[in-house]
């Protein structure tokens, strides 16, 4: 029988997740299936036992499921528990879920694709100069957990103040029980101009780009800005940062590396991450 997997989350019909592991699925040749699966709010619960009817081995979930997901999986991770989000689940058992966080991941492996292969100023980053995470949403949680790891100096801008204070948490549990560091803050974004002015670099987790808007830069002198959107909300956001000097860079390789971890919980194979990029590069820009 073919296996099944998909994508929870409304929206959801503007996903790249079907194109990126239908392609991998592909490339393997395995016997299975990945679609988009539209399921309101609240209604994950329902979702996963029509799911569970319907021999399902696993999907991703995205928003706005991923807390819910935490609370319906029988097993979580100590990585998702820590996030306080689930993005990846499978099937274990007859209605049994387990569930785990592969957005982290995703991102650390961003990261270092970014310093491997981008002109920008490298001793900046290597030297724990001071982060600056622009949002405080669900993905904030991902970037939190990963500096809270390597505990690098990091403050947290938000509209919403108090999610801001929220990522202090997050960020201590990814440095886990090491030595509590005083090095992470939570701002107000009304004061954001400061610390874009001082930090190394810094990363965009806002859904600003979503509406067309952006910030107001200042000279970036080859500093990186790292956006975890992609295509045109991401061109939106990164522009005027690009005219400022910023070396800007999209989140498409996060989304494409949170897939590639989900693929291999799924079917044990590590996936082509080069392969999806091309593929999801060459739909965002015949979207343009
Ligand atoms: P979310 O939970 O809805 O959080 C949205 C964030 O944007 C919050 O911090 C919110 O502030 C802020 N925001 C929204 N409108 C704003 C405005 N007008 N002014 C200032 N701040 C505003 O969304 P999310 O899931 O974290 O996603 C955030 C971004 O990451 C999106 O662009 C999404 O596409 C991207 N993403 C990428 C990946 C990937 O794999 N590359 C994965 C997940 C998400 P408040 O807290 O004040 O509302």
């Amino acid at each position: 029988m073919t296996a099944l997997y998909g994508v929870i989350g409304d929206p959801v019909a503007h996903s790249l997740s079907p194109l990126i592991h239908k392609g991998w699925i592909r490339e393997f040749g395995f016997d299975a299936d990945y679609l988009a699966m539209h399921v309101p709010a609240n209604e994950l619960g329902d979702a996963l036992d029509t799911l569970n009817r319907r021999g399902g081995n696993g999907a991703n979930i995205t928003l706005p499921h991923k807390e819910d997901a935490l609370r319906l999986c029988d097993k979580i991770s100590d990585r998702a528990e820590a996030i306080g989000a689930v993005n990846t689940i499978w099937r274990t058992g007859d209605g049994i879920w387990s569930g785990d966080n592969t957005d982290a991941p995703g991102f650390r492996d961003a990261l270092d694709f970014v310093l491997q292969t981008e002109d920008f100023d490298k001793e900046l980053f290597d030297a724990d100069g001071q982060a600056l995470v622009i949002g405080a949403g669900g993905a904030s949680r991902a970037v939190a957990y990963v500096f809270g790891e390597d505990r690098r100096s990091t403050i947290f801008c938000n509209r919403t103040p108090s999610r801001a204070e929220a990522m202090i948490s997050v960020y201590h549990k990814g440095a886990g029980d090491r030595p509590s560091s005083q090095k992470v803050r939570a701002k107000s974004l009304e004061h954001i101009s400061g610390y874009l002015e001082d930090c190394a670099f810094a990363v965009n987790a806002t859904s600003l780009g979503h509406s067309g808007q952006s910030l107001n830069w200042p000279p970036g002198r080859g500093r990186l800005l790292y956006d975890l959107s992609y295509g045109v909300a991401a061109e939106a956001f990164l522009k005027p940062a690009r005219t400022a000097g910023w070396r800007t860079v999209d989140g498409l390789r996060m989304l494409v590396a949170q897939a590639a971890y989900s693929f291999e919980i799924w079917f044990g194979e590590k996936p082509d991450i080069d392969s999806a990029m091309d593929r999801c590069r060459r739909t965002l820009e015949s979207l343009v």
